[in-house]
């Protein structure tokens, strides 16, 4: 059996190589790490073949004076960071984990604390060879297979199998990070503040507590970066930090709303009152969640689906709100409900990304997670926003797609490449994206 990220468990076969090209020949879908946390990177039907990248992972070419990098599609961030912050570069996106790969970069465009000042990641890719569903090998760029290319970014690996990818780092003034923590009362609060920090550093991004009772409700952890200077930096290189791991899935009884609510006002006991300024490792500030292996087992055996949603600006603050009390009253217990700031829509047929505010929050895959994705996605809809595929698992294709107008124009682009809709994952069964 594969599985995605939130112990999702799936039908098929995973070959692996480090010769790329043999590797994809026969494959009805590509992966990496197999980081994303639904069904995007699960083969739809028990005879199909994910080829899995994690062996295809060199680095082809790099430019020192320009920091333009070509490499495998299967070459992860960690690998990017481990290479290069030494060498005062660093990748042009910052998310939350750096167990994924190029591949999966480009293909759900992925976005970091610094979307809003650096976009996407596939704002930053200029080329990528890619094998079609033909057998074809081709190269898709901005002028050369342009609709292939924009319909990739974020196109959850259905346009073609991603051999190799150049993209653009930039320059940093030291790898280490300078950060300000400051502690939010309520959700009025932390959405200001966010707004503000986002026009003075490159990285922000927060925990707020969705489970806190009235007044409570949205209270959090508020946490702005930039790359420390030359002057700020701690002596050295970072060192990778150990990480321990969870060595046994938690029983299902230990996660409740109870349990659940105590971990939230305990995180934010801790943290002090006033704004505390400090320079971190890069690791700690960036990949909080990397600090324990499988710590995708504390949600039980059934497993756990992160519901993500981006929240247009044109609804407002009250918006926001609105869909973080609807969070609080379907019940879903979440330790880390993470809010950031989305730039501008990225060029991506199906990027996640647009300007307004993202919410995520984790909920245990119980009898009743449906309903709530349901009950979410509804207000959604209302609100004018959209989820994220590479966290989904349960939204309906129709709400899908009163979410997402681009479904039908990525959809042109995917029949003239897969005609025959032979690269097909179970989210795009699920999402009718064939
Ligand atoms: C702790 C954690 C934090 C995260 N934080 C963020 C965040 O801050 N921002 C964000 O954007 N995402 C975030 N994610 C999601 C993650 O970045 C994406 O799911 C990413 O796509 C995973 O990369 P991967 O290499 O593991 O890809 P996989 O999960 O293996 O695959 C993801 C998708 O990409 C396709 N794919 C992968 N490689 C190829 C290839 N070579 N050719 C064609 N298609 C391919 C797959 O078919 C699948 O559809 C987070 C995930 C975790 C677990």
């Amino acid at each position: 059996m594969l599985s995605g990220w939130g112990r999702v468990f799936g039908p098929g076969r995973e070959v692996c190589s480090e010769d790329i090209e043999a590797l994809t020949n026969k494959a009805t879908l590509t992966r990496g790490l197999a980081r994303s946390y639904g069904d995007s990177s699960l083969p739809d039907a028990r005879d199909g073949i994910v080829a899995s990248t994690r062996l295809a992972d060199r680095i082809l070419s790099f430019d020192e004076g320009t920091g333009v990098v070509r490499a495998e599609a299967g070459f992860s961030l960690l690998q990017l960071n481990r290479t290069f912050w030494k060498r005062n570069f660093a990748a042009p996106v910052a998310p939350g984990t750096q167990f994924i790969t190029l591949g999966g970069m480009v293909s759900a465009d992925v976005h970091g604390k610094d979307h809003h000042a650096t976009g996407g990641f596939g704002n930053h890719v200029s080329e990528m060879r890619m094998r079609l569903a033909s057998g074809d090998i081709v190269t898709a760029s901005r002028t050369e297979n342009a609709d292939l290319f924009k319909a990739a970014i974020g196109g959850m690996g259905l346009l073609g199998h991603i051999l190799d990818v150049t993209f653009k780092m930039p320059k940093i003034t030291s790898p280490w990070v300078a950060i300000e923590t400051e502690k939010m009362p309520d959700l009025d609060s932390y959405l200001k503040g966010l707004k503000d920090a986002a026009k003075r550093f490159p990285f922000t991004m927060g925990w707020i507590d969705t489970l806190g009772a009235t007044g409570k409700l949205g209270r959090g952890i508020l946490m702005r970066g930039r790359w420390a200077t030359a002057e700020e930096a701690r002596p050295g290189v970072p060192q990778p930090l150990q990480r321990p791991g969870l060595p046994f899935v938690v029983p299902e009884f230990a996660i409740s709303r109870l349990t659940v609510s105590a971990f939230n006002a305990l995180y934010y006991g801790v943290h002090p009152s006033t704004m505390r300024r400090k320079i971190e490792h890069p690791e700690t500030f960036f990949y909080p969640l990397d600090a324990i292996r499988h710590w995708n087992r504390v949600y039980g055996r059934r497993g756990f689906t992160q519901y993500q949603c981006v929240i247009p600006d044109a609804a407002g603050p009250e918006g926001v709100k609105s869909f973080v009390e609807l969070l609080r009253k379907t019940g879903g217990s979440s330790m880390v409900s993470v809010i950031k700031d989305c730039g501008d829509e990225g060029e991506g047929m199906l990027s996640f990304p647009m300007r307004g505010t993202s919410v995520a929050a984790d909920f245990p895959a119980r009898d009743d997670v449906q309903m709530i994705v349901d009950t979410l996605n509804a207000h959604l809809i209302e609100l004018g926003g959209r989820v994220y595929l590479a966290k989904d698992r349960y939204t309906r294709a129709a709400d899908y797609r009163r979410m997402d107008k681009r479904v039908d124009a990525f959809l042109e682009v995917k029949r003239k490449y897969d005609p025959q809709g032979r690269l097909r994952s179970a989210q795009s069964a699920r999402l009718e994206l064939t």
